[in-house]
């Protein structure tokens, strides 16, 4: 089995990322073969600024291994270190139905949101079609907004099938029910570019003041809460920590528990939940040729496959 999956390096990560995708493609290393990959490409889709695209893909480099991925079980590599996936991705565009990416709801969200869209961010799911694709991945773990993107890749892989006769592999998206859609402290899913983030790494304080920053409704503490489940804080501690976000829930549904105590038991949770990784970041950061290495060597493997598998394409079409 092999399994596929990337990150963009469009901000830094957070809860979302690593209870969505990280946690559940680091279990799956034991199961099959992965491939995973920082992918700088789509981020250019909406970060324009060189040197913090530079930043951020260290910066998931360093986070992705400091959460236990782990480069002699795994392949690791920036998408740009092998850009075979662009000329696929093209090919791959012109048996794309418009219809079918305009139907693309996360698409459609960043225009609501206001969020200025470029050629790129339509055609993005057709070069994640390129990304899975062209490592015969059959398993793809994502959280629950991608769900549709790997549609969109399966339908256009069967359409390329069709045309040009059996050439790939068709994929399943993997997704985790319970942490399929994180939400960001505005109670939406948290997302890098829609400023709701809670970081899996940082500085304490201003992670601290995140956390009890969340807003909460004007219910004195003694107050039963009937709808605890929908508190905000109740969701993200039981994303971390199922027993006691259970735990916190009845209380707050008896009544008894403050908003205040509840954000700082969030906080304590999360900020215990990622200790061991963030010593771990820390070596990784004082020893970059380390990390520079494993990505090199990532790409150099992930190359040498996406090299037979478009050059297939490329003959089933008529390229070559
Ligand atoms: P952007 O806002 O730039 O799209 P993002 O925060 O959505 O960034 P991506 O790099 O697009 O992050 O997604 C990486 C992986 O994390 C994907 O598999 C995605 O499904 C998953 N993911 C992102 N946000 C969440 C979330 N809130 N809950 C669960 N999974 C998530
Ligand atoms: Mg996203």
């Amino acid at each position: 089995m092999r399994i596929l999956s990337g990150i963009q390096p469009s901000g830094t990560l957070h809860l979302g990322n690593y209870f969505g995708m990280m946690r559940p493609a680091i279990e799956l290393q034991a199961k099959g073969e992965a491939y995973y990959f920082i992918a700088d490409y789509h981020s250019m889709t909406t970060l324009f600024d060189p040197a913090e695209r530079r930043k951020n893909s260290l910066g998931v480099a360093l986070d992705f291994l400091a959460c236990g991925l782990d480069p002699k079980r795994s392949v690791f590599f920036r998408q740009s270190d092998v850009p075979e996936v662009t000329e696929l991705a093209w090919i791959l565009s012109t048996l794309t139905p418009m219809s079918l990416l305009e139907k693309c709801t996360s698409y459609k969200d960043k225009v609501a949101k206001g969020i200025p869209v470029n050629h790129g961010l339509f055609a993005y799911p057709v070069l994640m079609a390129a990304d899975i694709l062209i490592y015969d991945s059959n398993v793809v773990p994502v959280g629950q907004d991608q769900k549709q993107h790997v549609e969109v890749t399966r339908d256009i892989a069967v359409k390329f099938n069709e045309a040009y006769g059996e050439t790939f592999v068709i994929p399943e998206p993997q997704i985790r029910g319970e942490t399929a859609k994180v939400p960001g402290t505005d109670g939406e899913k948290m997302s890098k570019s829609y400023g709701n983030t809670i970081e899996i790494f940082g500085d304490e304080k201003v992670l601290r003041k995140k956390v009890m920053s969340i807003k909460m409704d004007s219910r004195l503490p003694a107050e039963p809460k009937p709808d605890a489940d929908q508190n905000l804080a109740i969701q993200l501690l039981s994303v971390i920590d199922a027993g006691t976000g259970r735990q916190c829930e009845d209380q707050l549904r008896a009544g008894g528990l403050g908003y205040g105590d509840l954000k700082k038991k969030l906080f304590e949770v999360y900020w215990e939940h990622f200790a061991a990784a963030r010593a771990k970041r820390a070596d990784l950061a004082a020893n970059l040729d380390y990390v520079n290495g494993v990505l090199q060597e990532g790409a150099g493997k992930a190359q040498a496959l996406a090299r037979t598998v478009l050059q297939r394409a490329r003959r089933a079409s008529g390229l070559e």
